[in-house]
């Protein structure tokens, strides 16, 4: 068996235009979708994210406002920037670059966003309604997954789905999400660590595998079920000489041989990443949205 592709790029492009109609009808009631991006320091992976999403803004019709702060910025600084965005009402959602420098407390940070412009989706507000299943903004990667499980066909609905990894931005929010008994959701879920023993034992019971390590090529055939469905999230820089700037991007799922037993797959890059984006651009609308009703 070759798994199919679940093809990330092609499904982001068809949300993008579904999202650049709505922006034209907002533009027809006098409303400019505006999201203010905020980044600190210069790490390079961080300014090559902030730099796709700003592109894809300007690709569909936002407004991106990009407020740079050099990696010595103060708290006060950094807080008085998003102050100015929070007051502005051309900005309808922030987004603060993750990881900050390390003097800079992140929580901190990001709880002075106002619950209403946090399109990222971790103010403690946001992640508490998520729980509650009230309307918030879900964050991007754990929201981008289940589009692109749904609009490939996959149900998770009464599905066995385990996740690893079990962050605040992924893996946690995912469980979060799939268990809710809602549309996108309904899932019977296994959340595994690095506190899981014998991780095979769990991911071999998966319907649906959804990986979230930050480990290159954790994830070997023989730990998936023939038939099941994985989504790889991870994006690991791996050292290739062959490439101009030294190194490639490889997920957490051994993607050459898992795709010989999955049914279907998500590539790295080309999978979950356009989704990610496509939903901060989706939460930013929806904040434009709100901001005129
Ligand atoms: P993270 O904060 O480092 O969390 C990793 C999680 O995986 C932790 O919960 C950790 O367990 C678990 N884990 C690590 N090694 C494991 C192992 N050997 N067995 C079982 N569990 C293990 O990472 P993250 O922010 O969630 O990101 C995960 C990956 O997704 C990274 O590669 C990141 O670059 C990528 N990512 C991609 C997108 C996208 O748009 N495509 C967005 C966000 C993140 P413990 O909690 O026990 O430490």
């Amino acid at each position: 068996m070759s798994a199919e592709i679940l093809d990330g790029k092609q499904i982001a492009a068809t949300l993008r235009a579904e999202l650049a109609r709505e922006i034209d009808r907002l533009k027809t009631q006098g409303v400019t979708p505006g999201l203010g991006v905020v980044l600190v320091g210069e790490d390079p992976a961080s300014c090559s994210y902030v730099a796709a999403k700003e592109k894809a803004c300007a690709e569909i019709g936002i407004h991106s406002d990009d407020n740079r702060l050099p990696a010595t910025a103060t708290r006060e600084e950094v807080l008085e920037r998003i102050e100015r965005l929070n007051a502005d009402p051309r900005i309808h959602g922030i987004l603060v670059q993750l990881p900050l420098p390390r003097h800079l407390n992140e929580s901190d940070i990001l709880r002075a966003v106002r619950p209403e412009k946090d399109v990222d989706g971790f103010h403690p507000l946001n992640v508490g309604r998520m729980v509650l299943g009230e309307p918030s903004f879900w964050p991007c990667t754990p929201h981008g997954v289940l589009q692109l499980l749904v609009r490939s066909g996959v149900r998770v609905a009464g599905a066995h789905v385990v996740v690893v990894g079990r962050s605040n931005i992924v893996g946690k929010p995912l469980a979060v999400l799939l268990m809710q008994k809602i549309p996108l959701g309904n899932a019977t879920v296994t959340v595994c660590h690095t506190g899981t023993p014998d991780l095979g034992h769990f991911t071999r019971q998966a319907d649906v595998l959804i990986v979230a390590a930050g480990r290159p090529h954790m994830v070997t055939a023989d730990m998936v079920r023939p038939g099941a469905v994985v989504v790889d999230v991870g994006v690991n820089r791996v050292a290739d000489a062959t490439k101009k700037n030294g190194f490639r991007l490889v997920g957490d799922v051994d993607f050459e041989s898992v795709r010989a037993v999955a049914s279907k797959i998500t590539p790295v890059p080309g999978g979950v990443g356009p989704m990610t984006i496509t939903m901060l651009l989706y939460n930013t609308v929806e904040a434009a949205r709100r901001a005129v009703s």
